[in-house]
């Protein structure tokens, strides 16, 4: 089966990234992006062990999640709006990915205090510096960083990044080792230890995982070429 090969292909590769890395066996995640891709898919790739899936989009990820068996760990890798945020706790995602502004994040701090729980996200860092992308410049992410840290009901695991494409894996390096850097200096700053670190899509995961990433959002390269226009 396709998707179990696939699957086998990427879990050795990521245990080759860590060995050359001098990284303990098993310090990655492999979080597979299911968007577009039917429950069907999923099913086979949990039939093959995975528990760990991501989509990008709320409303998608809220019709797939409760025909999953309820072991599976969803985490929401897109970008969220704040007129959604409620519906985004209710639905208990263990990890918002791609918190990008404090706006965001004061609201799903007072959200998730209505609700009683403590909101667990990544910080989205802007990486590149493009004007049109989402995420905290690293300057804006420091800025805001004693506000952010202050929010009571909101847990900062970690950064994540989407760089801009790049012809080779190797073009990503620079970006996934920016965002390294940003972690070190935020843990520096203190007080979160900041143990995530969310880099690495399909085509680069095994750079990232040499750069440090502690979770890599593989997609394609697991369920094939997505068609989004079906
Ligand atoms: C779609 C998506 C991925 C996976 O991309 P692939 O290139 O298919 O691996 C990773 N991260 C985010 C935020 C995505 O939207």
């Amino acid at each position: 089966m396709y998707i179990e090969d696939q699957l086998g292909e990427i879990r050795a590769a990521i245990r080759a990234a860590e060995a050359r890395a001098g990284r303990p066996a098993g310090s990655v995640a492999l979080l597979a992006v299911s968007k577009t891709f039917p429950v069907s898919d999923i099913m086979h790739a949990y039939d093959d062990g995975q528990r760990l899936f991501g989509e990008n989009r709320l409303q998608e990820a809220i019709e797939k999640m409760p025909q999953m068996p309820q072991d599976c760990e969803w985490h929401l890798i897109g970008p969220l709006q704040r007129n959604k945020v409620r519906k985004a706790l209710e639905r208990g995602f263990a990890l918002i990915e791609a918190v990008d502004s404090v706006k965001l994040a004061e609201a799903i701090s007072r959200i998730a205090g209505e609700l009683g729980v403590v909101a667990r996200v990544l910080l989205e860092v802007n990486v590149d510096g493009e004007e049109s992308k989402h995420g905290f410049t690293p300057e804006g992410l420091q800025a805001a960083w004693d506000a952010l840290v202050a929010l009571p009901h909101m847990e900062i695991a970690g950064l994540m990044c989407i760089p801009a494409p790049t012809e080779t894996p190797e073009g990503a390096r620079p970006a996934f080792a920016c965002l390294r850097g940003l972690a070190e200096a935020l843990r520096a700053r203190g007080p979160l230890p900041l143990p995530e670190l969310s880099m690495g899509m399909s085509h680069d995961y095994a750079v990232a995982v040499e750069e440090g990433a502690t979770i890599v959002r593989v997609g394609s390269a697991i369920f094939g070429k997505r068609n989004y226009t079906s």
